[in-house]
């Protein structure tokens, strides 16, 4: 018996990074999971295998968050694995990052592009979750510290801060439901989205001098965070935002 036996959970862009960490640490934890993924069903399939392997329990949901009609399907196929069960947590994870998204290279199409999946997704797949989700369940959108510090990314950066409201919002309108929704905010973690980071051991130095605790970050960093407010022992905490940095940038 585990702290989450008994419980379920959906955690988008699960097949790779943060999302596969987090999905193996709630399935570790005792929840079914639904790993989801957008286009790369390899990943996705190495990712419900590994949560086999260690004795958990998972299936893979595709859905590319670009395209509002394949909410529909991502939902279908939640329900098939759940067979009749309640979703106890959502985790909004998937997002997408355009380094072309400056003031001076945004264009509108790649904006909507991105605010498709980043904002518009999440929204709209929190919508449907709460008509699965009983009282007292957990929701936690994975942000980014870029809400607070400035980079050049623009748009990735509002897609983030809007991501922020979100939290809050929910926060306020499903707390007589007993549902607590939170963010997490990685700092600089080593994925895919990262490449740079294995790539340079050089850059790896550079963010490693601006990291407290002397390093960047790993995926089960961010997913031992999600763990918290997933558990009963996140119960008291709601409408938060908890840096996950390693101390980023604290002086
Ligand atoms: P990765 O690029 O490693 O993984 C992205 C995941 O999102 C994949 O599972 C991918 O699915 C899925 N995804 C991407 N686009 C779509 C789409 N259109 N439809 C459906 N699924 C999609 O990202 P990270 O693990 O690095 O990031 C996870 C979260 O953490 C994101 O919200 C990111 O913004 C945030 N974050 C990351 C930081 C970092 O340093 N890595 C720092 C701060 C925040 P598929 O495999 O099918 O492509």
């Amino acid at each position: 018996m585990t702290v989450l036996t008994g419980r379920t959970a959906l955690v988008t862009g699960a097949s790779r990074g943060i999302g596969r960490a987090i999905a193996e640490r709630l399935a570790a934890d005792g929840a079914l999971v639904a790993v989801h993924y957008g286009s790369n069903e390899t990943a996705a399939r190495a990712t419900v295998a590994a949560i086999e392997q260690a004795g958990g329990q998972a299936f893979a949901v595709r859905a590319d968050l670009a395209e509002t009609a394949e909410l529909a399907a991502l939902f279908a196929g939640l329900r098939d694995g759940l067979a009749g069960r309640p979703l106890d947590i959502l985790v909004n994870n998937a997002a997408v990052i355009d380094y072309t998204g400056t003031i001076e290279g945004a264009t509108p199409e790649a904006f909507d592009r991105l605010f498709a999946v980043n904002v518009r997704a999440p929204l709209f797949i929190v919508q449907r979750a709460l008509q699965l989700m009983p009282d007292g369940s957990r929701i936690v959108n994975v942000s980014s510290g870029v809400t607070w510090f400035a980079t050049p990314d623009v748009v990735y950066g509002m897609s983030k801060g809007a991501l922020n409201v979100l939290t809050r919002s929910l926060a306020h309108t499903q707390g007589k439901r007993g549902i607590t929704v939170n963010t997490v905010s990685p700092g600089i973690t080593e994925t895919d989205m990262n490449t740079w980071l294995a790539e340079s051991p050089e850059a790896a130095r550079g963010v490693a001098n601006m990291v407290a605790l002397g390093r960047h970050g790993q995926p089960a960093d961010i997913a031992d965070a999600v763990a918290f407010f997933a558990s009963d022992d996140g119960r008291w905490v709601t409408g938060q935002t908890l840096e996950v940095n390693g101390g980023l940038w604290l002086g």
